[in-house]
């Protein structure tokens, strides 16, 4: 028998999610506050629903794809729980604060659902052509249930731990990918600084113990290294504002813990920065040009 998913925000990531879904065979019912993202996922092969709860109403599973947790929280507490049929199963894909992703997630096991929380990485193209990566926080039954929909849309499942640790290990990821760009955009400032050509200092860094994936993947500088948003002028890859957002929420959950993040402390200022100076829109490579 066919599965049928409840797909909940279908914008830039959610839209190629939604259609990787119906090209594995999945039955999706899709909803989204937007006209246009409706029409492309129902152009992408997906139902039309006329609101959230209409799109739960006997779905076996449920995905979230939403900008943040107050947008998460919102839709499961009024539309998910009260429509969603016993036994259906719960996956908020959606970058969010581990404390409500934990709250969230222990409201639907005391409504006797099972739920995990499934952020990923990997942008809009990984969206699309489901080569995302989910780290999948919640109980093994949870997680044994999410696995087969999840590998649907992306590359590599990995089961995290309990609840809200998926959001944990996201958060830790990017906060590490936020401090490491801007320790590398100011070695190649200052290295060029001291008469180092920028080549010739990758050509050695890039083989010793100041390589990172910033540097030998994600090059800030243009003409250097791999192919990256830097070749074109910090268009598209990982936009500024979504570094910043993560390194508020990784920030936000150090302090929930007592955790001691000097680094990830730093690197939020300096993307809000840079934020500030009108740029939030540009690649985070981009801190470049405030080092330079
Ligand atoms: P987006 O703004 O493009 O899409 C969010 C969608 O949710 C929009 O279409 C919006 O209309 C819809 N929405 C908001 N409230 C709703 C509601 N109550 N009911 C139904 N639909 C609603 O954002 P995005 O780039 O797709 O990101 C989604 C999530 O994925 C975020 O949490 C983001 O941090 C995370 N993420 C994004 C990227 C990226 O590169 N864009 C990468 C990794 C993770």
């Amino acid at each position: 028998m066919t599965t049928t998913i409840a797909f909940i925000g279908l914008g830039n990531m959610g839209g190629g999610m939604a259609a990787n879904l119906v090209k594995n065979g999945y039955a999706v019912r899709a909803f989204d506050l937007s006209e246009d993202a409706l029409a492309k996922a129902e152009a992408a092969g997906a139902t039309r629903s006329t609101g959230a709860a209409d799109a739960v109403a006997g779905a076996d599973a449920v995905v979230t794809m939403l900008p943040a947790g107050k947008h998460v929280e919102a839709v499961y507490t009024n539309d998910v729980f009260g429509a969603a049929k016993p036994g259906a199963l719960f996956l908020d894909c959606s970058t969010i604060d581990v404390a409500t992703a934990r709250r969230v997630i222990e409201a639907a096991t005391a409504k006797g659902f099972e739920m995990v929380d499934a952020p990923v990485s990997g942008g809009i193209a990984a969206a699309n052509g489901g080569t995302l990566t989910f780290m999948v926080g919640g109980e093994d039954a949870a997680f044994a249930k999410a696995k087969p929909i999840l590998s649907a849309m992306g590359k590599a499942v990995i089961h995290a731990g309990g609840a809200g640790t998926g959001q944990g290990a996201k958060i830790c990821n990017n906060m590490l990918l936020g401090a490491t760009m801007v320790a590398t955009c100011e070695a190649f400032a200052m290295a060029q600084k001291l008469g180092l050509d920028p080549q010739t200092f990758y050509d050695i860094s890039s083989v010793s113990s100041g390589q990172s994936w910033s540097m030998t993947s994600y090059c800030p500088l243009p003409g250097v290294g791999p192919q990256t948003p830097a070749d074109n002028d910090y268009q598209g890859g990982f936009a500024v504002a979504l570094m910043l957002k993560d390194l508020k929420l990784a920030t936000e959950a150090a302090a929930s813990v007592n955790a001691s993040v000097p680094m990830g402390n730093a690197a939020e200022a300096l993307y809000q920065l840079l934020a500030n100076k009108g740029e939030g829109g540009k690649d985070f490579s981009s801190i470049i040009k405030l080092l330079s």
